[in-house]
C-alpha cells in the first residue's frame, strides 16, 4: 500500500478543527475503514493526492466532473470572469445566458432561478410547490436525497444510511410529518397516499434515476405512472435532476424517459465545479416566486458570475456537435460526448459482470450512462430495501483492493460511481482488470 503519511497528518489536523475532520459527511471513510486521502491536485480523470498517489477517478467530485477534471475551456473563462469582479449582486448577461442554455436544454423548464447548492434547489422547489398549490404534504422515496433542508431530510440515502441515522437530529417531528416516505418502484404506495391525503399532497419529489443509495432503475412505466398521478390529483411532480441533469442525457433523465415534469431540480454538473444550483419547469409555477409572486426564495451570491461562466462552458462542451457535416436533428442525439460516456459506460458494465461471474461472486451491476454501482448481492435490486442487501464487507475489501490498484471509488456501498468524458477505454480496460484480480481473492 502507498504512503499515506502526509493525508493522515492532515486529516489529525482537520479533526482538531472541523466536526470529523471534514466539511462533508460522506467524505470520510467510516463505511469502509481507514482515512480519507487529501487531494493536491485534479487533472482530467486523475487525481493525485498529497502523498503523490495516483487515482483513476469514479466520484468525479460526486458528478459535476462530467468532463473530467481542470478541463482547460473552464479554466480559462474562470480566470477571465474572475478578472472582471467575482460577485456583482447585480444582474448580469452570463446569468441570461444560462438561463437561456438550461431552458433550451431541458425539455419542460420554461423559466429557471439559479441558486446556490442542490440542496438550495430542492428546498425551494418544495415551498414554491407548496406555495402554489396551498397544499403541505410532500411524497419522498426512501433512498432518494434531496439535500439536507429540514423536510426533505426523512430517509435520505447513503449519508444518512452510512451512519446509520435514517433521519437527522435537530429535524423537529412537526416538519417531519409533512413528508410521506415511500418505497421507490412501488405504484400501489403511491396510490395509497393519495388515496389517504385527499387534496393534501403538493408534490412529489423523486430522483429519476436514484443515485444516492447506489443507483437503481425505475422500472418500465413507473415515471409516467407518477406523472399520471400527481396531474389527476393537483400535485406537481418535481424531478430532482441534481445529479442525472445533463448527465443521462442534454436534457437530463426526462429526456431520456420522455417524462415532463413541472419542476426540475438542477446543480452540480451546471457549475462546472464551482457551486451552483437552479429549479425551474412550468412558468405559470416559476411566476409564483417572488419579486412577480408570493413564494420568497433569494441568494447573496445567486447568479455568481465564475459560477455562470464555469457552467456555461462546461454545457457548451457537453453539447458541442460531433462535425459541423453533421444534420441538425442528429446533432444533439449523436453529440460526441454522450455517445462517448454510453460507450465507456457499457464497456465497464460488460467488463465488471465478466469479472465478478469469473470469481463467482455475487455482484449487481445497476448502470444507466455514465451513472453505476456493484452492488454486492445476488439478487436484482430496484429500491432501498433491495440495495440494503448489499454485503458490507465485501465491498469494504473491494473498495481497499482498488485503491490499492490507483483506483478511487466512492467510499460507501451506498453511493453511485461517475464516469467522465476524460476516462479513456484504456482507463476502463485497467479497472476491469484490476476489479478482475481484487473479486479474485474475495
Ligand atoms: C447532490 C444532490 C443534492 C444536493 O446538492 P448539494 O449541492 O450537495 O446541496 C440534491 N439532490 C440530489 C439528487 C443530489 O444528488
Amino acid at each position: 500500500m502507498s504512503s499515506q503519511t502526509r493525508s493522515n497528518a492532515l486529516f489529525a489536523e482537520a479533526l482538531k478543527y472541523i466536526p470529523g475532520g471534514v466539511n462533508s459527511p460522506v467524505r470520510v471513510f467510516r463505511a469502509v475503514g481507514g482515512q480519507p486521502f487529501f487531494a493536491q491536485r485534479a487533472e482530467g480523470a486523475r487525481v493525485w493526492d498529497v502523498d503523490g498517489n495516483e487515482y483513476i477517478d469514479y466520484v468525479c467530485t460526486w458528478g459535476p466532473a462530467i468532463l473530467g477534471h481542470a478541463h482547460p475551456k473552464i479554466i480559462a473563462v474562470v480566470k477571465a470572469a474572475a478578472g472582471r469582479g467575482t460577485s456583482f449582486g447585480i444582474p448580469n448577461p452570463l446569468e441570461v445566458k444560462m438561463a437561456r442554455l438550461i431552458c433550451g436544454l431541458v425539455p419542460s423548464i420554461q423559466k429557471v432561478r439559479l441558486c446556490n447548492s442542490g440542496t438550495e434547489a430542492c428546498m425551494s422547489a418544495i415551498r414554491l410547490a407548496r406555495g402554489f398549490t396551498r397544499r403541505d404534504q410532500i411524497v419522498k422515496f426512501d433512498g432518494c436525497y434531496h439535500g439536507h433542508a429540514d423536510s426533505l431530510l426523512v430517509k435520505a440515502g447513503s449519508g444518512a444510511l452510512t451512519f446509520g441515522h435514517p433521519d437527522s437530529a435537530g429535524v423537529p417531528a412537526d416538519f417531519a410529518k409533512h413528508t410521506i416516505v415511500l418505497p421507490f418502484n412501488d405504484a400501489d404506495a403511491v396510490k395509497a397516499a393519495f388515496a389517504a391525503n385527499k387534496n393534501g399532497i403538493a408534490a412529489i419529489i423523486v430522483e429519476p434515476v436514484p443515485g444516492n443509495a447506489g443507483l437503481y432503475l425505475p422500472k418500465p412505466g413507473y415515471l409516467e405512472f407518477l406523472r399520471e398521478i400527481t396531474k389527476a390529483n393537483g400535485a406537481l411532480l418535481i424531478f430532482d435532476e441534481v445529479m442525472t441533469g445533463f448527465r443521462l442525457a442534454p436534457g437530463g433523465a426526462q429526456e431520456r424517459f420522455g417524462i415532463s415534469p413541472d419542476l426540475t431540480c438542477l446543480g452540480k454538473i451546471i457549475g462546472g465545479g464551482l457551486p451552483v444550483g437552479a429549479f425551474g419547469g412550468r412558468a405559470d409555477v416559476m411566476d409564483c416566486l417572488a419579486p412577480v409572486g408570493p413564494v420568497y426564495q433569494a441568494g447573496t451570491l445567486s447568479g455568481n458570475p465564475l459560477a455562470m461562466a464555469a457552467g456555461i462552458a462546461a454545457l457548451e462542451e457537453l453539447n458541442r456537435p460531433k462535425s459541423k457535416l453533421q444534420g441538425p436533428k442528429s446533432k444533439r442525439a449523436m453529440n460526441d460526448a454522450y455517445s462517448r460516456l454510453e460507450k465507456l459506460g457499457a464497456q465497464l458494465e460488460t467488463g465488471m459482470r465478466d469479472a465478478a461471474k469469473a470469481a463467482h461472486v455475487p455482484v449487481r451491476f445497476n448502470r444507466c450512462g455514465s451513472m453505476f454501482c456493484a452492488y454486492f448481492t445476488a439478487g436484482p435490486v430496484w429500491n432501498l430495501a433491495d440495495a440494503m442487501k448489499s454485503d458490507r464487507d465485501r465491498f469494504k475489501q473491494f473498495f481497499h483492493g482498488m485503491l490499492a490498484a490507483g483506483i478511487y471509488l466512492a467510499p460507501s456501498p451506498f453511493e453511485a460511481g461517475f464516469i467522465s468524458t476524460a476516462h479513456t477505454a484504456a482507463d476502463i480496460g485497467r479497472t476491469v482488470r484490476a476489479a478482475a484480480d481484487v473479486l479474485r481473492r474475495h
